[in-house]
């Protein structure tokens, strides 16, 4: 017998693409007890499975500028208050993006992000960036995507022009959790650049990490601002602690934690993409696949900015096998 509230709340999303879901109706649904965590993944299977068919799309990126960053998120290996080993270096060449957005199109990715570390970059990196992202247009069928900082409406038109389809900026967490884990510049900041992005036409993928230290209130918190901001797309991280980092020491969520979160963004999101990123493979295990009967109906796939993924046959094996497509669109 399901739970009459994930039942009701089912029922009200699948009958009413624009339902909202409630604050309040959101805290009942995470406060479940475990018992009713089989009601909750069979729901939201339901409503990916309404609004999503069996498609999913895979997206791959690569770190096109590593290390040297001035800001202090307390997760990131690649920051400069932290002392990690990853490997560091100024951007890659424009061949180099094209080579490695041809690479992963053949490994099955239908989207490819290009990912700089900092706070912004100069106007010569940007040019190099919208050169690299109009010759993938020309030379793939993969969609181009950038993550590339904080954004002016100059910058955001000139992705735009260059033929960049979706910007990625994540908030990271809730806004009245952040000071826990980045202090060198604000929340609102990420806010606009979320904006700015949106205004000139690019869709916009924003999400965020769990397992920051966070409440589920405040993924809730997190959730309602992506709503309020209407973002395309959601990415969904799982904190992996990197040593030397702030967060180096926290423990990895459990996989059941990990799936009620996507599943919540599910429930909160019906009709938008919800998409798997870093910390998979450390938090979920031998739980990757059970991402999809939670709710997300994208994988990123490949390695991470500065972490291993595993190997993509894998993850394309694992997609055929749950009876799902992967959907080729830019
Ligand atoms: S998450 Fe981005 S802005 Fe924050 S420290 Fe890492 S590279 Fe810098």
């Amino acid at each position: 017998m399901f739970h009459p509230t994930v039942i009701g709340i089912t029922e009200e999303i699948l009958a009413d693409p624009g339902y909202v879901l409630s604050s309040e109706t959101s805290c009942e649904l995470v406060r479940l007890s475990e018992a009713h965590f089989p009601d909750v993944m069979a729901c939201a299977d339901k409503i990916r499975n309404r609004y999503h068919k069996n498609r999913i799309f895979t997206c791959a990126i690569t770190n096109a500028k590593s290390g040297f960053c001035s800001e202090d998120c307390a997760f990131c290996a690649q920051s400069s208050h932290h002392h990690t080993d990853i490997h560091t270096y100024p951007m890659v060449s424009e061949e180099y993006l094209v080579e490695s957005a041809v690479s992963r199109q053949r490994e099955g990715a239908v989207k490819f992000g290009m990912v700089t570390s900092g706070y912004a970059n100069t106007a010569a990196e940007m040019t190099r960036i919208c050169k690299a992202a109009a010759s993938i247009g020309t030379q793939t069928r993969i969609g181009v995507c950038a993550s590339l900082g904080m954004l002016n409406e100059s910058r955001a038109a000139q992705l735009k022009g260059s033929g960049v389809t979706r910007y990625h900026h994540n908030l990271e967490t809730a806004r009245s959790h952040f000071s826990a884990v980045c202090t060198t510049h604000d929340y609102e900041e990420d806010v606009e650049t979320v904006r700015i992005a949106k205004n000139a036409g690019l869709e916009v993928c924003c999400g965020g990490i769990m397992g920051l230290g966070e409440s589920w209130e405040q993924r809730i918190e997190l959730s309602m601002t992506l709503r309020e901001l209407d973002v395309d797309s959601i990415p969904i991280n799982f904190l992996n602690p990197v040593p030397g980092t702030r967060m180096g020491l926290r423990t990895p969520l459990s996989p059941q934690e990990a799936l009620r979160c996507i599943a919540l963004f599910r429930f909160m999101h019906p009709q938008k993409d919800i998409v798997i990123c870093g910390g998979r493979g450390v938090t979920l295990g031998d739980f990757q696949s059970w991402v999809f009967m939670a709710g997300a109906n994208g994988l990123m796939i490949g390695n991470y900015l500065t972490t291993q993924g595993r190997d993509t046959r894998m993850d394309m094996e694992m997609i055929r096998a749950m009876g799902l497509e992967v959907h080729m669109r830019r």
